[in-house]
């Protein structure tokens, strides 16, 4: 199943890539442009999977191609792509946990949050103690980081 996987994927992204015939070489050439969480169903992988949830848009250094992958393939396949931060950090929102510095920078220039929030993010990351105002904050920043997250595409830059 997962050699079937990594076939299909292989093969979609060689043919959009100018390299046609080096993965490896080829992989590269690929750079992730945003992300979207969605509620919806109907968009699949290019691995065939059906029904991804991180819709991951990833464009073509050279020919400006672009596809969608899920974020499986994404951090299986492209590993030279460094988006594991995003994914631990999406983890840690679920989780009620101040994401990563890197993180917070990147939902702050997407303007998810403003200027105190991300200070507040900041400043409480991997704190083991809150007090009841910051554990407040921090509810309601996480919750508001959650809900925009379901709406809006994190853009990379
Ligand atoms: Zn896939």
């Amino acid at each position: 199943m997962m050699n079937q996987l990594k076939e299909s994927f292989k093969n979609a992204l060689l043919s959009c890539s100018q390299d046609k015939d080096n993965f490896d070489k080829a992989s590269v050439e690929w750079e992730l442009k945003k992300v979207k969480k969605t509620g919806y169903k109907g968009i699949d992988c290019i691995c065939n999977k059906r029904n991804i949830q991180k819709l991951c848009f990833i464009k073509n250094k050279i020919n400006a191609n672009e596809l969608i992958c899920g974020s499986d393939c994404l951090c299986r396949f492209l590993k030279h792509i460094d988006k594991n931060f995003y994914f631990s950090g999406l983890q840690s929102i679920d989780n009620q946990n101040i994401p990563d510095p890197r993180f917070v920078h990147l939902i702050y220039n997407n303007k998810i949050i403003d200027d105190w929030d991300a200070s507040f993010l900041i400043s409480k990351y991997r704190k083991k103690k809150y007090s009841f105002e910051d554990e407040f904050n921090k509810s309601r920043i996480l919750c508001q980081v959650k809900l925009a997250l379901e709406e809006k595409e994190i853009e990379f830059k």
